[in-house]
């Protein structure tokens, strides 16, 4: 075996072959709309990336898909630079890993209120707005790059095209989750079969491909919703934690979820976790796990963020389930 840091020649071109890998996948996801694997066969590749390169550092190069935030931009639409960037997250897989992460924010400082979401799966999507009125909708492309989709968010009926109230902010830049209803999802495939074109393979790459539209107008025909989970650039909006910037994004008329939960110990944090394991059908979106946020805004700053992800959040992913039967008779693209 080599020595750590410096990796055989087996295990460079085994790394390299993974990148590549991976890199098709978030083409083939991000940009076509049109996965060829599962997600868990993906995290499965980027898990077994990450831990060659945990073995020999000298493999994680700034541009390895460890490193990036996934992603691209198509040339159909207008490229737009986010004011912030738009991270992804760190995953865990099992309580262990959980407690490993959380152990590692907490050493910061003592964390005394963790904040608990579902997460949502579908595309994430940057809402800009200036005085009050949404100026600019774009997916997240790389992070720092993302797609100009005004024109289809605002064919969306949750999306304030306006921000309710006298005092809105000044600024004010947001992220969230565009998904399609499971209830939906069905329906749509078979209407799409029935007019001779190709079924979507899940809920969430209906909402990609109904959002990434040229046409608003087909946008328009989809029941496409937003649930809105992060703040990015902002003046004039002044909290000092998630779950005080969620309070006041719901004044302000912007879709948040009702579902998060503020608690003080990890125990608590699992009980949430297992609880929608459990009830994750119950959801009117796909979830694929929860996401755990540090909910203090001044001790998010402390921990900050690594290229990719922030330090103060993570998704802890649920295991893969059986894909369902009422795919059975139709070809997909997984
Ligand atoms: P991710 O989906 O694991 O997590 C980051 C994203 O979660 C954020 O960008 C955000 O938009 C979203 N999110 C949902 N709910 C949230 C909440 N409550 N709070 C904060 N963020 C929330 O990471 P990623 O980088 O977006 O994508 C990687 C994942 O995408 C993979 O793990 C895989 O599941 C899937 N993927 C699949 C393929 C494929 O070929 N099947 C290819 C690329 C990516």
């Amino acid at each position: 075996a080599s020595p750590p840091g410096s990796a055989s020649p087996a295990e460079r071109a085994r790394a390299t072959d993974l990148a590549r890998e991976l890199e098709e996948h978030a083409y083939r996801y991000y940009v076509l709309d049109a996965p060829t694997v599962s997600d868990a066969e993906y995290d499965q590749l980027m898990r077994e990336l990450t831990a060659l390169e945990e073995r020999h550092p000298d493999l994680r190069t700034p541009d390895s898909p460890t490193q990036k935030v996934a992603g691209s931009f198509s040339t159909l639409f207008t490229p737009v630079e986010h004011l912030e960037r738009l991270l992804s997250l760190d995953n865990v897989f099992d309580d262990d890993e959980f407690h490993a992460w959380s152990a590692r924010a907490a050493r910061e400082s003592e964390v005394d209120a963790w904040l608990c979401e579902l997460k949502i799966d579908g595309l994430a999507v940057d809402l800009v707005y200036e005085d009050g009125r949404l100026v600019r909708a774009a997916t997240r492309g790389d992070g720092r790059t993302g797609e100009d989709i005004t024109p289809n968010i605002r064919t969306l009926s949750s999306v304030p095209t306006r921000l309710r109230g006298t005092a809105v902010p000044e600024l004010l830049e947001v992220r969230g989750e565009v998904f399609f209803p499971t209830a939906k999802f069905a329906e749509l495939n078979a209407s799409l079969v029935e007019a001779g074109g190709k079924p979507f393979a899940n809920p969430r790459n209906a909402a990609a491909g109904s959002l990434r539209q040229k046409d608003p107008r087909v946008t328009a025909g989809r029941p496409l919703d937003m649930i809105v989970h992060g703040l990015g650039a902002h003046r004039g909006f002044d909290v000092d934690s998630q779950s005080g910037a969620y309070a006041r994004l719901a004044e302000l008329g912007l879709p948040v979820s009702h579902r998060f939960e503020v608690v003080a110990t990890i125990p608590e944090v699992l009980g949430y976790i297992h609880r929608w394991g459990d009830a994750r059908h119950d959801v009117e979106h796909e979830i694929d796990g929860v996401v755990v946020k540090v909910d203090s805004f001044p001790l998010q700053r402390r921990l900050g963020s690594t290229s990719k992800a922030p330090r103060w959040a993570v998704a802890f992913k649920y295991p893969p389930e059986e894909v369902t039967t009422k795919l059975r008779d139709i070809r997909v693209n997984v």
